[in-house]
């Protein structure tokens, strides 16, 4: 899709919000009531927030025992889980984004393989003999390669050896069928701007009524768990943006996303496509051409109006090494030199041809350079 003007295939960072989502963000920012008061307004605001929990309850089949509480996103969601969950000890992913690797340092690393999935005899040799409190953190769907972590088995695992789990499904909830309940994870964090909703809200999923305790205190909003006037706007939209989720219309794009593979590999033999092994989402492709840096490829896309990225947007910016590559036991070269294109909901197939052009012209550039 044209952006002002841009080739836009970097859904994975953000999604561009859903018309009809946008249409009732607008139509809720200037609505006057605070959902905690006792007025129409302050009682309409609430039966609004009460309406988005519902629809996106009813998206995930939550069971009755299970909270939807809205937060800022899903850093926030991460933070609330492994901080509020009061755990003894954590466990999480080596691929975790970092608004889970970064929460807390005494987290214990749980290796994954070179295809991207974690070695689930790997936890449960770590498991062994555990008896403090224990929280398993392993996202559904990675961010940068889109590889689908056998979440279900992590959970037999786990209650096999008294844990509880923890999963970041940011970038399945639209993607794959995604039913809490079937799943077995005990927290579950979602982000609305991953799946056409806005910016800024996303929500911590805490099932079978486990205790959480409140990170951020005041007004005691969200059942005690999260403090602070609900972003009735934001909140709305991503509740609507939940009932808009075409999880079978999101497959098709499998096939734009391996004519981008088949396109590179066939100028580019040694190309490595990550995760390529693994079951995958439909949108995601990750790979790397060691000759050209991300850097130089990046900058040349983005000349051409396209945007893509290198991986996880969340580092301010920077263009580094990418450490789910990394762990997937990519070399520096390799992880230095990845490309992720991530497809969405308002891809056209010329946003792909075009695509595929320009990567061409700039594969063919780095071609000629290396022999001059
Ligand atoms: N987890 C994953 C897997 C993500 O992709 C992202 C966004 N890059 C986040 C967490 C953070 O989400 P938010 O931007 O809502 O804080």
């Amino acid at each position: 899709m044209s952006i002002s003007g841009l080739t836009y295939l970097d859904h994975n960072a953000t999604t561009p919000m859903k018309p009809a989502a946008l249409e009732k963000m607008q139509e809720m920012l200037g609505f006057p009531g605070n959902a905690s008061a006792i007025h129409k307004a302050g009682r309409d605001a609430r039966r609004r927030i009460e309406q988005a929990r519902g629809e996106i309850a009813a998206a995930l089949q939550t069971g009755a025992r299970d909270i939807i509480v809205f937060t800022a996103g899903a850093t926030e969601a991460n933070n609330l889980a492994l901080l509020g969950a009061g755990m003894e000890r954590v466990i999480v992913s080596a691929t975790e984004h970092p608004s889970v690797l970064n929460v807390r340092s005494d987290a214990e690393i749980l290796r994954v393989d070179a295809n991207g999935i974690v070695d689930i005899a790997a936890l449960d040799q770590m498991l062994e003999g555990n008896t403090r409190q224990t929280l398993i953190s392993v996202m559904y769907v990675n961010n940068e390669t889109g590889v689908i972590q056998p979440v279900e088995e992590i959970v037999a695992v786990a209650r096999k050896r008294g844990a509880l789990v923890h999963s970041d499904c940011v970038q399945a909830f639209g993607k794959i069928p995604l039913d809490v309940q079937k799943l077995g994870a005990d927290f579950v964090t979602l982000s609305a701007h991953k799946m056409g909703g806005p910016q800024g809200v996303g929500c911590l999923v805490i099932c079978n009524c486990n205790p959480v305790t409140a990170q951020i205190r005041g007004g005691n909003q969200e059942k005690n768990i999260r403090s602070g006037t609900e972003n009735l706007p934001a909140i709305v939209a991503f509740g609507h943006a939940a009932t808009l989720i075409d999880v079978e219309g999101f497959q098709k794009l499998a096939l734009w996303r391996d004519k981008i593979e088949a396109a590179v590999k066939a100028a580019a033999p040694e190309a490595v496509i990550f995760g390529a092994n693994s079951p995958r989402i439909a949108n995601t492709t990750m790979f790397a051409l060691p000759a050209a840096p991300s850097e130089t490829q990046l900058i040349a896309l983005d000349l051409a109006g396209i945007c893509v990225s290198n991986g996880s947007a969340c580092s301010s910016g920077t263009v580094k090494p990418s450490h789910v590559l990394k762990a997937m036991g990519a070399d520096d070269a390799a992880a230095g030199a990845s490309l992720r294109v991530s497809l969405g909901w308002n891809t056209a197939e010329k946003d792909v041809d075009y695509f595929i052009a320009k990567w061409l012209e700039m594969y063919g550039r780095v071609q000629s350079r290396k022999k001059g």
